[in-house]
């Protein structure tokens, strides 16, 4: 077989089987050929002519004629025209055009003629090739359509499209590109990302070309390329790797979009904010050195009243000083306002995280608060559950600034009834870990529209009501609350309508010092107020409802009589049970002649001793003296203390339990020191107004004060003459 395959008579075919192959040529490739003699008119078709005509091959003689007619009626003056042509010319031809099929259908068909000339140079004959190109047009119109079809969406589109070959060259890009960027095409053709891309190294270009690199798509790539003008431009694209069908890497088809106007929209928005911060900043600043500037002359001019009121003054200079002190007073608390404000603004408030006793605090809040409701005649009550740990850390001072803002809203806004600050413990609590306090001051005041609650806790928000513009005010305290709540970790809020008082709360986390024990003296004592059975006699309702949730909590069993009328009842029942009271507290809010019956009728108990009378009230000069003489045997002063009630209630029984409080002198007068307990002091301050009410004050309690103005001088002072105390 090799050897007749290698020998010249192995290639060349015998003729029958030669055209044979050129047949089989013919109908693969859909092209046939003809021959027209000139000179006898006879016509060759080949069978695969016949086939294109929809013909049998070889089931009729072919004509010029008959050839002509096959074309469509108007295309066949074309053709004519063609063969004349070709006739004078002897130049061949080439023509595309419609075939009417022997089955009526319409076919694209190709043709091409050449001539063959004998010897002398004449034409012997014309010969050519016809071939179906219906499909292969068809293809390309689809084709071309849907090139077309994407070069329309390409240059509506706002993006762009973009192409990479697989050496991750651009190779294509669309028109919609240059529109946008107004730059060349050559500028990208050619080149890759790692060239355009204005810093390859940032981490993500680099992340970004790690992706090309190993052939993965990529989403929202973002990069600035600077043009040759130094122009930035900042474009984001969206790719995917292509792939044969045999799923060789081919390269990459993508979109791109312009983002130069959002990046520079941005970068202008974030330098104004940046530039609108500094100027807040620059005023924050302003005010918070304002503020402050202002406080240490106000301090002044408030101590030099407070002096110049201890003086003696006619009623009228007295009025004046009062006056003057009140409005200094709430300049000051303006200023204290504005200043916590600022510092907030500008991140200066930092908590001061201490251990602290919660109980005495809040007793110490409604002891300062009580001259205030006393003189609105509010019934003002505190209650603190007994659960809550003896000592918490915290920052103390802004729990009770917080606290005192509420109760002072709440005093300032209600005319009638009364006030009552509320701690309890939400959750339990275990040494050190932390707790939540809830902090509820509730008032029986006008109460606030739904709708401007939530203006309340945001700056300058003063609601607009005749009411608030008769207080006057910053509008700032409950929105400094709020941020020092929230710096504490907690919320705030209020509940309240029209008519109906306002409890304002707030919730903060706060740590158990695990140093010392969990329980409060409080919850240790209240172990023994399940021995106490008091009857509450007390109209006001807020003292009644603070008083009756302090003994329930502690234990205690209560009864509660709005009236006295309902004594005598509860005491004969209690005493019929059995079980008498062991106390009776009546408030001073109890007309005196029903008060007087009531104390005779407690005094006429013989079971098992009679109950110890309790008086509660908040008149300044209640004392015991002024308890017995009415008839009492303890007093109580309002708002009460859980302390001094468990104090008083178990007073034979329980006294240690209780630590002793520190009983403070009157105020007013000023005793004289004996010589050994004068002191000599050296008051070091640079504002004179300040300086000389120090030394004033100092002299006036009986100690010697020398003033001067800075450290320097503090030193010098101290070498001519020893001090005891230095104020600086
Ligand atoms: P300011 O520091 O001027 O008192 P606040 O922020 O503390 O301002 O209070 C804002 C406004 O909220 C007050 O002017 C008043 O209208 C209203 N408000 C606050 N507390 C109460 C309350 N307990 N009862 C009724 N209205 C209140």
């Amino acid at each position: 077989m090799a050897e007749e395959r290698s020998g010249p008579d192995s290639v060349d075919l015998p003729p029958q089987e030669r055209l044979r192959l050129y047949a089989l040529a013919e109908e693969t490739a859909h092209i046939g050929h003809w021959r027209l003699a000139v000179k006898s008119g006879d016509l060759y078709w080949s069978d695969q002519v016949y086939r294109i005509h929809g013909y049998e091959p070889r089931s009729f003689v072919p004509t010029v004629e008959r050839a002509v007619q096959a074309y469509h009626p108007d295309d066949q003056q074309i053709v004519r025209e063609h063969l004349q042509h070709f006739l004078t010319t002897k130049e061949g031809f080439r023509f595309e055009l419609r075939l009417l099929r022997a089955d009526g259908e319409i076919r694209r068909v190709a043709a091409q003629g050449f001539c063959e000339l004998d010897d002398q140079g004449d034409v012997s004959a014309m010969l050519g090739v016809i071939q179906d190109v219906t499909e292969r047009r068809r293809a390309e119109k689809a084709l071309g359509e849907s090139e077309q079809r994407f070069h329309d969406f390409a240059d509506i589109a706002s993006d762009w499209f973009w192409e990479m070959d697989e050496q991750l060259r651009i190779i294509y890009i669309s028109q919609r590109w240059s529109q946008i960027t107004g730059l060349e095409p050559s500028i990208l053709l050619g080149r890759t990302q790692r060239e355009l891309v204005k810093d390859p190294e940032a981490p993500e270009a680099r992340a970004h070309l790690e992706d090309l690199e190993g052939k993965r798509a990529f989403k929202d790539f973002c990069y600035e390329y600077v043009d040759r003008l130094g122009k930035g431009h900042h474009w984001q694209l969206n790719g995917k790797p292509i792939h044969d069908a045999r799923g060789n890497f081919m390269g990459y088809r993508g979109t791109g979009t312009d983002i130069t106007a959002e990046i520079e929209s941005r970068r202008a928005a974030k330098a104004a904010k940046e530039q609108a911060e500094f100027a807040n900043r620059a005023k924050t600043d302003f005010l918070a050195n304002m503020s402050h500037e202002i406080r240490t002359p106000l301090n002044g001019v408030l101590g030099m009243l407070g002096l110049l009121l201890d003086t003696e003054l006619s009623e009228e200079q007295h009025r004046y000083a009062m006056v003057s002190r009140t409005s200094g007073e709430q300049l000051l608390h303006l200023i204290n306002d504005i200043l916590d404000f600022s510092k907030i603004e500008s991140g200066r408030i930092e908590l001061e995280i201490a251990s602290f006793d919660l109980a005495s605090a809040i007793d110490s809040v409604a002891e300062l608060l009580s001259q205030q409701a006393m003189t609105k005649t509010l019934d003002l009550g505190a209650f603190v559950a007994p659960e809550v740990p003896a000592r918490l850390r915290g920052d103390l001072g802004r729990i009770r600034q917080v606290l005192i803002n509420l109760a002072d809203n709440a005093i300032k806004f209600t005319e009638n009834g009364g006030v009552a600050l509320s701690v309890t413990q939400e959750g339990s609590a275990e040494a050190g870990s932390g707790i939540k306090l809830l902090f509820e001051v509730t008032d029986s005041g006008p109460g606030i529209a739904p709708s401007e609650i939530d203006k309340l806790f945001k700056r300058f928000s003063l609601l607009d009501s005749s009411t608030t513009r008769r207080h006057g005010g910053s509008g700032l305290g409950l929105a400094i609350c709020r941020e020092l709540v929230e710096l504490m970790g907690g919320e705030i809020g209020v509940e309240s309508d029209l008519g109906q008082g306002s409890r304002f709360w707030f919730r903060i986390p706060l740590e158990v010092d695990a140093t010392s024990g969990t329980d409060s003296a409080l919850k240790l004592a209240a172990t023994k107020a399940s021995q106490v059975k008091a009857l509450i006699v007390e109209p006001l309702p807020t003292s009644r409802g603070i008083l009756k949730r302090q003994l329930t909590t502690m234990g205690a069993s209560v009864a509660l009589a709005r009236d006295p009328g309902e004594i005598s009842t509860l005491l004969s029942q209690a005493q019929q049970e059995g079980q008498g009271f062991t106390s009776v507290i009546v408030s001073e809010s109890v007309a005196e002649a029903e008060r007087n019956a009531l104390v005779s009728e407690v005094e006429a108990v013989k079971q098992n001793g009679r109950p110890q009378l309790v008086y509660t009230g908040q008149e300044p000069g209640l004392n015991m003296s002024k308890a017995r003489e009415l008839g009492f045997d303890e007093y109580l002063l309002k708002p009460i203390r859980p302390g001094s009630l468990l104090d008083c209630l178990l007073r034979d029984s329980c006294a240690p339990c209780l630590p002793h409080r520190r009983v403070l002198s009157p105020t007013g007068g000023n005793k004289i020191p004996n010589a050994e307990a004068r002191a000599r002091v050296l008051i070091a301050e640079d504002n004179q107004v300040n300086a000389m009410l120090t030394q004033t004050i100092l002299t006036q309690a009986g100690h010697y004060a020398d003033c001067v103005g800075d450290g320097r001088e503090v030193l010098e002072a101290l070498e001519r003459r020893p001090y005891d105390i230095v104020l600086m």
